[in-house]
């Protein structure tokens, strides 16, 4: 994606999602898992954003966040439909129907996302019902044209969900979600349940695809070499919150936070003469209902510094690229560690 023209697609402001925690018959509150906590970004139109960190950081029900598939608990998401940002946490029901038209999500288990009992005509004709399209010609047209666009026969149609393989099944979870035109595709671990030789395939296919139709795409995986082909940028997380967020080139070249330095550092290199030396962090990732005080990562850092028990570090631009670092080693024109 070109960097420069960019426009805001999703202004994300101070987003919060905090689940309560309850104890006995009354059910009171005793605490709260803090899955995503005082996150804030923009996210540009037409670029892929790809979101890594381990288990429970967050960044799946910061992806259901965008679809309001699971409502915030606090902030603002603004969404750009051409008219201005409005507040998606605000929208009412007509509002959120026709919002879910225009961000889609493609789920990790293409097994079960497709109903065993339906046809896939039945799966495919359904959405396009809800949505108002109420000319079989008109709706057959529709799946007809993004059943090409993933390389699947029209007359599969006909078939149930079980007479297809995995990558087959994902495309057509992926052909089903693009029924509806949308601008924006959230893909939730898209290719982690498919065999390594079907992966590539359809990653390149949802290349293709977001180049002819113009997509915004947000690209949440655990796997790293995965998530650099796909994003234009990526954002790290660590419990709830955005440690780094630079552009794809620059986070695997110059990574700056030591979370992220550790998590490239597990990256296997396709030479048998290339050396990386691993960094094994060391200390067990705190509970996102008791975090630490001050940086939620200094129990594992080995650059741990006294004011980072105690104050938690404001993610801040850094260098001249647009990288962003939640760091106190790169604070106030710190320069970090090389
Ligand atoms: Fe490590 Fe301190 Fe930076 Fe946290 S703020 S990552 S503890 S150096």
């Amino acid at each position: 994606m070109s960097t420069e023209k960019k426009e805001v697609i999703f202004k994300i402001q101070n987003l919060q999602t905090w689940f309560p925690i309850t104890k006995g018959f009354r059910k009171r509150i005793v605490g709260y898992v803090k899955a995503v906590d005082d996150v804030s970004l923009d996210i540009y139109r037409g670029e892929t954003l790809g979101i890594v960190g381990e288990s429970g950081c967050g960044k799946s029900t910061f992806g259901k966040n965008m679809m309001m598939l699971e409502r915030p608990t606090g902030g603002q998401v603004l969404f750009n439909d051409g008219e201005g940002g409005r507040d998606i946490t605000q929208f009412n029901r007509e509002e959120m129907f026709a919002f879910r038209k225009k961000v889609q999500m493609v789920f990790q288990d293409p097994y079960s996302a497709l109903n065993p009992q339906k046809k896939i005509y039945e799966a495919f004709e359904e959405p396009l019902k809800t949505h108002g399209i109420m000319s079989r010609e008109e709706r057959e047209k529709i799946m007809q044209r993004v059943l090409a666009m993933v390389n699947i026969q029209p007359d599969y149609l006909m078939r149930y969900p079980h007479e297809f393989s995995g990558g087959q099944r994902q495309r057509l979870c992926i052909a089903r979600a693009l029924e509806v035109m949308p601008e924006v595709l959230i893909c939730d671990e898209p290719v982690s349940a498919l065999d390594v030789s079907i992966q590539a395939q359809v990653l390149n296919l949802m290349k293709e695809i977001q180049k002819e139709l113009k997509l915004t795409y947000l690209f949440i995986a655990h796997d790293l070499s995965v998530v650099q082909y796909m994003s234009d940028r990526i954002m790290v997380m660590y419990l709830g919150k955005i440690v780094e967020v630079a552009d794809s080139r620059t986070l695997y070249e110059k990574p700056l936070h030591p979370y992220t330095r550790a998590l490239l550092s597990a990256i296997p290199i396709p030479d048998i003469h290339g050396v990386r030396k691993r960094q094994i962090l060391e200390g067990e990732v705190p509970s996102p209902i008791h975090k630490p005080a001050g940086c939620a990562f200094h129990n594992r850092c080995p650059h741990c510094m006294d004011v980072c028990k105690t104050t938690d570090p404001k993610l801040q631009h850094y260098g001249e690229e647009e990288q962003q670092v939640a760091c106190h080693l790169y604070q106030n024109g710190g320069k970090g560690e090389q």
